[in-house]
């Protein structure tokens, strides 16, 4: 049977989670293979990865490595494999590696050990309870992980491996197993920065061993090892990889701009993406919590829209049958995916911006951040975010990728700036390129390390907030005389060379128990010298004294995005996409041959409680027009999705037509002659 055996060619995925306790006595008891294969099939599912081992350390096969489900009477995953594999159905296998309940409680001696000295495992007393054994990589766990899977990879016919929960804890683990080698290197196990160095010694040699065990056993088998992809850690653990699968559960803890920020730096290292939502309402495990299908089809518009194949999670119930209700919803947003994703393969995205990344702190290896809130400081998630509404083409990087491709850099709010970076930022600006920068990015003592930046920094974050009345040449769409307030100060400093476009209006005082007024911060009291938005002597680099980025994101203060969409267009002059949409309106430009394809996606918010976000019903925003540059005349502008041609015009090198209705989520090509 025909069927798609490539990552990179199954946009319509299923992630079967099943993490199952012992404890649980009628396992797959309700499991029909017939009715699984045909479950998936209905829904236009075309890849499913299905479990081997789960976080509770139970195996799902049999196994004479591990020890396989108590109650479970048959060869499970084998039957799942058979009933994908007879359906032309891709399979890969999940297999839960540093979490490991079982082999956890049998080796306490393989487990990871915090700085603290004790073992990483549950806290009896911790509520709500959750946690599992975590077990170290540097120890004989390991040759029990590629038993496991060299039984995997002999036994079954599979198409890949989806191997969770490949990490050290950060910044390292200091087990018995990890002191010895540590010491035999040399290293100093009370030194953090040796210990993350060790972990990423002890993780590289992880993966780097499975990969060619997978290599020699079945060369065609995908492999993900999922924990690698955060911005630190993807460099590392690139070569070992097939593709990267960005697990991101926008109503769980990742939110909305976790994927949008992966999916965007991730793209530079040229694999197939894969794009992970979930069914839920909330995260895993949700058993009764079903996402609706408009939400459900705006999260997997997002991802094709950001060039991923889709793959939607989801938890089998113990007694192994699959929700009808789960599948119709899954089945009506595939059934939509359908129709575009000929759009999405073999595409490239058209950028007009960057997000450059820069280190936070210094080291002795090439990262960018360690590891925290799911790898997404609040700084690179509310650039994400403006951009994002403003419809700006941008992607993400870091110094060590290519910035002659984007017109304009945007470096939010912090850090640091090494001589090499500094040295290719000066030769990009040179070239013509354009920077936007805030706060400290770049800033070292009193010095601005961005090349073109002339100012001297005298202090900074003198004040809990102060304010910025910007000049009419940066005030469009912002209230006239109006002092805005910059929650969390900034960075004060005097101009040496170039324009100012907004000053530091100062407050009367910082509030404090000896002196405050009214009940939260202290008013406007006077026009400062220093720059709040500051134009360099050539015209290309505009600065902003706050942390704008990171404010945008914890306050959601509509302002500073105008302020930033301001700079930008000083910056830029002409955008490749406008639209008199609402800001949730997110559009995305590619080009695929020679055509354009533009992702547009629509979410219509709700009011939050304390609940996660999502959309209940959906009101199409009506008559919308939309603005691309692309500097020849169309044959034809055309929705994939509704098939309706629309009528345009052609003008100065742009095209521009009329959407009567926003569906959720459609792509509009434009087609060259
Ligand atoms: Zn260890």
């Amino acid at each position: 049977m025909d069927g798609v055996t490539s990552v990179s060619e199954a946009y319509r995925q299923v992630h079967l989670d099943f993490h199952t306790s012992p404890k649980i006595e009628d396992l797959a008891r309700e499991f029909n293979p017939e009715e699984f294969g045909e479950t998936l099939r209905r829904a236009s599912i075309n890849s499913v990865t299905v479990f081997a081992k789960c976080h509770h350390g139970m195996s799902y096969y049999n196994t004479a490595v591990g020890i396989k489900h108590p109650a479970l009477t048959i060869d499970l995953l084998g039957e799942m494999v058979k009933a994908c594999r007879s359906r032309g159905i891709r399979v890969a296998v999940y297999y839960s590696v540093c979490w490991d309940a079982h082999a956890g409680a049998e080796h306490p001696e393989w487990l990871q050990v915090g700085l603290d000295g004790s073992p990483i495992r549950p806290k009896p007393f911790e509520r709500p309870y959750y946690g599992w054994e975590t077990l170290c990589l540097n120890t004989p766990y390991t040759a029990y992980v590629r038993g496991q899977l060299e039984e995997i990879l002999r036994g079954y016919d599979i198409d890949g491996l989806f191997l969770d929960i490949v990490f050290q804890r950060r910044p390292g683990c200091i087990c018995r197993y990890c002191r010895e080698s540590m010491e035999s290197l040399d290293m100093d196990y009370a030194n953090p920065e040796d210990l993350r160095s060790h972990s990423r010694i002890i993780e590289t040699r992880f993966m780097r061993e499975v990969y060619e065990l997978v290599k020699s056993l079945r060369p065609s088998s995908s492999i993900y090892f999922n924990g690698m992809s955060s911005l630190n850690m993807a460099r590392s653990a690139e070569p070992y990889m097939s593709h990267f699968e960005i697990e991101s559960l926008p109503t769980g803890p990742w939110g909305y701009y976790h994927f949008p920020l992966y999916a965007r730096y991730l793209r530079n290292f040229g694999k197939p993406l894969v794009g992970m939502t979930a069914r839920f309402h909330a995260s895993w495990a949700d058993f009764g919590g079903l996402k609706t299908v408009p939400q459900l089809l705006y999260e997997v518009g997002r991802i094709l829209g950001h060039g991923c194949a889709v793959s939607i999670g989801d938890q089998m119930h113990p007694r192994c049958f699959l929700d009808a209700a789960v599948y119709d919803a899954i089945g009506a947003a595939y059934s939509v995916a359908k129709l575009t994703e000929v759009a999405v393969q073999g595409a490239e995205p058209l950028h007009e911006a960057a997000i450059l990344a820069l280190p936070m702190r210094r080291g002795a290896d090439r990262y960018v951040f360690e590891g925290e809130g799911f790898g997404m400081d609040d700084l690179l998630a509310g650039a994400v975010k403006m951009l994002l509404e403003e419809r700006v083409q941008f992607g993400v990087i870091d110094p060590w990728m290519d910035f002659s491709r984007y017109r304009l850099l945007v470096i939010p709010d912090h850090g640091l700036l090494d001589d090499e970076t500094r040295a290719k930022l000066s030769s990009y600006l040179s070239a013509g390129g354009k920077v936007l920068l805030s706060y400290r990015a770049t800033m070292e003592g009193d010095e601005f390390r961005c090349p073109g930046l002339n100012l001297r920094v005298l202090g900074s974050d003198k004040y809990d907030v102060d304010f910025i009345r910007p000049e009419p040449v940066i005030g469009d769409g912002l209230p006239k005389g109006f002092d805005i307030a910059m929650y969390g100060s900034g960075v004060y400093c005097e101009i040496v060379g170039g324009t100012i476009l907004a000053r530091v209006r100062e407050p009367y005082f910082r509030r404090s128990y000896r002196e405050y007024s009214s009940h939260t911060y202290t008013p406007a009291a006077r026009t400062t010298a220093y720059p709040a938005i500051a134009l360099s002597e050539e015209q290309n680099v505009i600065y902003i004294y706050s942390m704008i980025f990171a404010a945008y994101y914890r306050y959601g203060y509509s302002l500073y995005r105008k302020l930033v969409r301001n700079c930008i267009n000083l910056l830029l002059g002409e955008r490749l996409v406008t639209a008199d949409a609402p800001s949730s309106t997110e559009a995305y430009l590619w080009v695929k041959d020679s055509s354009y394809v533009l992702h547009v996606v629509n979410y219509s918010p709700m009011r939050v409680g304390r609940h996660p976000e999502y959309m209940d019903e959906y009101y199409p925003p009506s008559r919308v027009r939309l603005r691309v540059k692309i500097g020849w005349e169309p044959r034809r502008v055309v929705s994939l999705i509704t098939g309706k041609t629309h009528s345009y015009a052609w003008r100065d090198g742009h095209v521009e037509f009329e959407i009567e209705e926003i569906p959720v989520y459609d792509a509009i090509v434009i087609e060259s002659r």
